[in-house]
């Protein structure tokens, strides 16, 4: 059962007390960003409870990671800071407790509507990587471009292949997407420039990394979890047309980098713990620095929606899971430092494409059209095989607990006319 906050919460809230993800945002209009939690329809700010006294954890006293405008010092703290902060504040928003309930004067200062803040990007992302850990994403795009009996490349059951992206491009939900300008080569006829005209979406879910390791000390898969902040949502828009000129044979470079969206909000590993299940069978079984005992996968639902500018609301145009993922993120990590690259606090590692084995549940328009073969029908008549100037895109995801939720917002951004 769910244990009540004086704070009243839907039961199909994303922000349950049981949640208590973390974000980055300004209070108004030009007021220093700081940290918060999500709680039912309010964000609560950490900084205000921490100089009020009500929130105190030794290591939070000396770095002060809620009076920041990204979650950087707070993800470098580590898991034992983590779970004391997290604690202490499931307790002072209990309905039992008193102390945050009762005190007119902070809760009036701590606690903001959440339709009345501005969102930030909740981190400096110093790297950001992109994994392709979805077996069926892979098999899907191997399919359509060489054909099944060729879908899934030799190393795929044996790696989580990855490529390092573009972080300066990534942004908080709500950011308007231009379309990107690049070359592409149409057919048999020659390259030329100009709007991509295959924009499409990749439903994914990314995590944020918490301490880091040091250059040539690579992250054992055992410890890879104690090194994993929380996780997002993550929109990698994607140029098809763009991409398949240009991949061979560096992999994705322009079609990539124009933009990548991610939630606001941070949902912890410890909010996801009562939510973990097994990952598909890995079989072959991986070389031994990719095996880990425990489950790695986590029972996340996803949803994709689609609003084009004649439409009042999203349709929805996709269910996913995050638990189809083949390699878990402990696995994605230990491959990541395996060559002795260094994480830092802040880094950002998608988990590639989500797709689940039907074809209702294929996280890209590219599989849901099948390469534009198969056209999707919107509840107002119109068709859609790529994203059109004016489409929207609204990603959404949550574990299901008994009565509650830990969910994660949404991911949202609305596609701009190209500039060229
Ligand atoms: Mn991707």
């Amino acid at each position: 059962m769910t244990t009540p906050s004086f704070i009243s919460i839907p039961s199909d809230s994303d922000f349950s007390i049981h949640n208590l993800p973390y974000g980055v945002f300004r209070p108004s209009p030009g007021a220093p960003p700081r940290v918060g939690v999500a709680i039912g329809d309010f964000v609560l700010d950490c900084s205000v409870l921490v100089e009020a006294g009500l929130l105190v954890v030794e290591e939070v006293q000396a770095a002060q990671p809620f009076r920041k405008p990204s979650l950087n010092a707070f993800m470098s703290l580590g898991r034992p800071v983590w779970q004391a902060v997290r604690q202490q504040l499931q307790e002072l928003l209990a309905a039992e407790t008193a102390t945050l309930r009762d005190n007119e004067p902070v809760r009036e200062a701590a606690l903001h509507r959440l339709d009345q803040v501005e969102m930030l990007l909740p981190a400096t992302i110093g790297d950001y990587t992109d994994f392709y850990s979805s077996r069926e994403h892979a098999t899907n795009v191997g399919t359509m471009f060489r054909g099944k009996d060729n879908a899934l490349q030799p190393n795929w059951l044996h790696l989580p292949v990855g490529y390092h992206g573009r972080a300066s491009s990534v942004v908080v939900s709500g950011i308007d997407i231009r379309r990107p300008c690049g070359q592409t080569k149409p057919g048999d006829d020659p390259p030329q420039y100009g709007p991509s005209r295959l924009l499409d979406i990749e439903l994914e879910m990314g995590f944020f990394v918490g301490p880091g390791n040091r250059l040539g000390e690579p992250i054992p898969v055992a410890d890879a979890e104690e090194h994993i902040f929380g996780l997002v949502l993550v929109n990698d828009w994607s140029a098809r047309d763009i991409q398949k000129w240009e991949y061979v044979p560096l992999g994705p470079f322009l079609g990539k980098n124009f933009a990548t969206t991610v939630s606001p909000w941070v949902v912890t590993l410890e909010a996801l713990a009562p939510f973990r299940v097994p990952g598909p069978t890995q079989e072959p079984a991986p070389l031994p620095y990719l095996q880990h005992p425990h489950p790695g996968a986590f029972d996340i639902q996803l949803e994709v929606g689609l609003q084009t500018p004649e439409m009042d609301a999203p349709h929805p145009i996709c269910r996913s899971n995050f638990k189809h993922l083949y390699w878990s993120m402990a696995q994605q990590l230990a491959h990541h430092t395996v060559s002795g690259c260094n994480m830092r606090s802040g880094d950002l590692l998608a988990s590639g494409t989500i797709s689940g084995p039907t074809e209702d549940s294929y996280g890209s328009l590219l599989e849901l059209t099948w390469r534009g073969s198969k056209p999707i029908v919107l509840p107002t008549g119109e068709t859609r095989t790529f994203l059109q100037d004016g489409d929207t895109v609204v990603m959404k995801g949550y574990a299901q607990g008994d009565g509650y939720r830990v969910g994660f917002g949404e991911a949202r951004g609305r596609i701009l006319p190209a500039p060229c």
